[in-house]
């Protein structure tokens, strides 16, 4: 048993004394039979609440950022922080790569949501530096027993759950999106389509309409509840022309899958993570999600770019409630 184990079992005994009704953080001491270490106990998730739209909310030491919303859409960006704080040692295993300036971008949408819908989108935001933490792995690979770390992993999906708590209990379904980016192949190839995770791997994408289109896909998609929420057949809303890979298509951002780009076919491409598992309706669940892996030409390089695609994003949302639900986002 290490130091790190040793503490948390201490830790989870004296826990309670954080669970009151505190707001902050407390510093103790526990003297364990190796020494006597300070450690910190958090107040209890949801201290910071009840959350009200248009109003931002921040995790501890402000890692992690939650702007409370009030219509149907999360918008999610685990990899696009630059805080590299020393109480947080750098992770050692996993990917660390940023993904650039998604955080800004996934702002623009927000702040373009706001003024074309008329509401708040529930955005939730990484501002650690991926070497820090991955908010979209599980715990484990995330913070790497980093006590810290784990703290803002934690306020991560903590605030996504209250939204989809929220969006459940008002709405009745929504759509989350997790906003990545995606570089250069090590030959130096450079993929400039967007790349939407359904959790279908490549292999499965690669396989015929007729295969695909059955319960057994669709339930382990991540779009599973808003395929039934459609009178489109499943393979429709995945790559047909009412798919959200060809609305962004015809929009002029070039999308796989989509009906113009069916399936990698030996490509390199993503089909969705952690965020996308958890938080999407593989496992029923009201609210549906699609991992959006974003080139950066175009899209990321600067404010003109991510501005103009704000706007491309938000037409094709609001054309995929139309079309799948027939009604607008905010009525
Ligand atoms: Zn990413």
């Amino acid at each position: 048993m290490n130091r790190f184990q040793l503490t948390l079992i201490y830790l989870s005994l004296f826990l309670y004394i954080g669970c009151e009704d505190s707001k902050e953080s407390k510093e103790i001491e526990i003297v364990t039979p190796v020494d006597t270490v300070k450690v910190e106990v958090f107040p209890a998730l949801g201290h910071d609440g009840p959350y009200q739209s248009g109003n931002i909310y921040y995790g501890r030491e402000s890692y992690i950022e939650y702007h409370a919303g009030n219509i149907p859409i999360i918008l999610s960006a685990p990899h696009g922080g630059r805080l590299t704080p020393d109480e947080i040692s750098d992770r050692t295993y996993g990917t660390l790569v940023t993904d650039l300036n998604t955080y800004e971008l996934t702002k623009t949408i927000m702040d373009s949501m706001i003024i074309r819908f008329g509401g708040y989108p529930h955005v939730i935001l990484c501002k650690l530096k991926r070497t820090k933490l991955d908010a979209n792995r599980d715990s484990t690979e995330a913070a790497q027993e980093n006590t810290y770390a784990l703290r803002a992993w934690q306020e991560y999906h903590h605030y996504i759950d209250v939204a989809k708590e929220k969006i459940k209990n008002t709405q009745g379904s929504g759509l989350f999106f997790d906003i990545h980016g995606h570089g250069q192949n090590p030959d130096g190839f450079y993929d400039l389509r967007t790349w939407l995770g359904y959790l279908l791997s490549s292999d499965e994408l690669d396989q015929s309409d007729a295969t695909l289109n059955t319960n057994l896909y669709k339930n382990k998609s991540s779009i599973s509840s808003w395929v039934d929420s459609s009178s489109y057949t499943f393979i429709e809303v995945l790559r047909g022309k009412v798919s959200f890979g060809s609305i962004l298509d015809s929009l002029g951002f070039k999308s796989l899958p989509s009906l113009n780009d069916q399936s990698p076919a030996g490509m390199r491409y993503f089909s969705g993570g952690y965020n996308t598992a958890r938080h999407g309706s593989r496992n029923n669940g009201v609210i549906s999600a699609i991992q959006i892996e974003l080139p950066k030409p175009g899209i990321r390089d600067n404010q003109s770019t991510w501005s103009n695609y704000s706007r491309a994003i938000n037409s094709a949302i609001s054309e995929y409630y139309l079309i799948h639900l027939n009604r607008n986002i905010k009525n």
